[in-house]
């Protein structure tokens, strides 16, 4: 007999537009997309996968949804790259929103309408051919446009235009009760700023219209080091601080990896990523990195399409691109992004991440570990001095708040509690020291984005989750988004 569950689904797909697909299991679509994330511990069998082609599939999908059996879940899939899981992927239903992928230009506002099925690169190498580009993700290849945006968006230009939602103009989301809008800083500016940093708790985004700038050409150059000479970068990332240009961004990781054949320990190496907005960097911006010895010189890139291309792929490690015989990572790699916030650093601090990080690198294979590295990407001063108000609260007086990623992969699932509790007390390590360096807060909001399982929403949204609790109480009476994964905002009902 079927279940309430199975007459729900039926309903939607009875619903949806003749482009729109279903895949139920066992058919290619499913195995593609059901595959198809970053992390292979994100991945789970969900009952069916609905691919709605248009705004009203997505409004039918939700206004179905509020009506459903409790047991049915479901979750929003776009690049696929948010670590948690259940976030992006459920035993339920899958909405993946890959049909959603239009990108246009738009010659006379100078905006981009993106599609939120898109993947940044996409966007980078269509508006390349107008001469223009968006301040979005860089580092790394398949990011999705949806998430990275939802969560607020650290990039290559975040020191000088902010974050990516900082530069959205206007949005099209369905709302949980089925309500399709359009929102911006004119038209319903609660709703807008609730979904820059909101994540997936206000429905479902359709639709992103985005500043663009011109784009004349950057400059990019990757060096890797061998840990003889950590400490020479180290020093190089503190002289490049002290010269804080806006329109550069340096990222070094400090990486201990055990894909290498043949090696019994982890090897360790250091990976440093030099940008300039702008074909020739200032005399010396970078000269402390230069002057290091590198394992490998690499060609400076000054397009997206160079840039994205030269950055590993998902089973690349950075030791991949070197000439000593690395492997790929396994395809079924698990794995979890974690960050502590800063406003500054200081040189110590920067020591005690590597030297912290290096404890637990050294001991890597022990427990299934196949990468972790902290991410040492200072943020300039001045990156939010023009950021509108959003869902995810920055530090009064338009301070600095930039996070120090820490990522760790590793394989079997009977290693993750292991990992999981390993890169809390690693976080909770370096954030103690760098609230005792000054270079921090206790309270200073988490990033969404790369939050690890099980973080307090009110570490995320501090002083705003009360309005935005009262928000979504008023957007989603019938808690809809409660049957999907994310850092959900407690909904406060109000009786009429
Ligand atoms: C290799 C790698 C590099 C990264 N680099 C950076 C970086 O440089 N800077 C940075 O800030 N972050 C970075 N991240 C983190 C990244 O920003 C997040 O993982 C982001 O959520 C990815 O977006 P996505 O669309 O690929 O993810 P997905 O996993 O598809 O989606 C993320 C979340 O958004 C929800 N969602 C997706 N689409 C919609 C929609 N249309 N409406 C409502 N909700 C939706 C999903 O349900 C999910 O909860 C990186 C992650 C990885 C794995």
């Amino acid at each position: 007999m079927e279940t309430t569950v199975d007459l729900t689904i039926q309903k939607i797909r009875d619903g949806l537009s003749p482009r729109a697909n279903w895949f139920p299991p066992a058919t290619t679509g499913y195995s593609a997309i059901s595959r198809s994330y970053f992390w292979s511990s994100s991945r789970k069998d969900p009952l069916g996968i609905l691919q709605p082609a248009t705004v009203e599939d997505v409004a039918a999908i939700l206004l179905n949804l509020a009506g459903a059996p409790d047991e049915l879940t479901f979750a929003i899939k776009a690049g696929g790259h948010i670590a948690p899981t259940g976030f992006n992927a459920t035993a339920g239903l899958l909405i993946d929103m890959s049909l959603f992928h239009n990108i246009h230009y738009d010659a006379t506002t100078q905006l981009v309408e993106i599609g939120p099925g898109a993947l940044y690169e996409a966007v980078y190498i269509y508006l390349a051919k107008h001469g223009r580009t968006v301040n979005g993700a860089t580092s790394c290849p398949g990011v999705g446009v949806a998430g990275f945006n939802l969560g607020g968006g650290y990039g290559n230009k975040s020191n000088q235009y902010g974050l990516a939602m900082d530069t959205i103009q206007a949005i099209e989301v369905v709302l949980p009760t089925g309500q399709i809008k359009k929102v911006s800083a004119q038209q319903d500016p609660e709703i807008f700023r609730a979904l820059k940093g909101g994540g997936n708790n206000f429905g479902i985004v359709t639709r992103w219209f985005m500043t663009t700038y011109e784009e004349k050409g950057f400059y990019f150059k990757s060096l890797n080091f061998e840990r003889e000479h950590f400490k020479e970068v180290q020093k190089a990332i503190w002289s490049y601080i002290q010269k804080q240009d806006p329109k550069s961004n340096v990222e070094t990781k400090f990486e201990w990896t055990t894909t290498t054949a043949g090696q019994t320990e982890p090897y360790a190496f250091s990976h440093t990523e030099l940008f300039y907005d702008g074909k020739t960097p200032p005399a010396g911006l970078f000269a402390e990195f230069l002057d290091i010895d590198q394992i490998k010189e690499r060609k400076q890139k000054s397009t997206w399409h160079g840039m994205m291309k030269h950055l590993p792929t998902r089973r690349q490690t950075y030791a991949g691109e070197l000439a000593n015989n690395l492997n790929d990572l396994p395809e079924n790699f698990r794995g979890r992004y974690t960050h502590v916030m800063l406003s500054r650093y200081t040189q110590e601090l920067i020591a005690y991440a590597v030297d912290r990080v290096e404890e637990v690198g050294n001991k890597l294979e022990e427990n299934g570990g196949l990468q972790l590295y902290p991410d040492i990407w200072p943020g300039y001063p001045k990156m939010f001095e023009n950021s509108p108000p959003s869902a995810w609260p920055r530090p009064p007086n338009k301070q600095p708040s930039f996070p120090l990623p820490i990522r760790c992969l590793w394989k079997g699932s009977q290693n993750d509690a292991f990992w999981l509790e390993t890169l809390e007390r690693l976080t909770n390590d370096i954030r103690t020291f760098a609230v005792q360096q000054g270079c921090t807060t206790k309270d200073a909001p988490a990033y969404y984005n790369l939050s690890l399982d099980g973080t307090n929403v009110e570490d995320i949204y501090r002083e705003n989750l009360g309005p935005l609790s009262k928000l979504r109480g008023e957007l989603d009476p019938h808690g809809v988004m409660d049957r999907t994964g994310g850092f959900r905002i407690p909904p406060i009902w109000v009786q009429k």
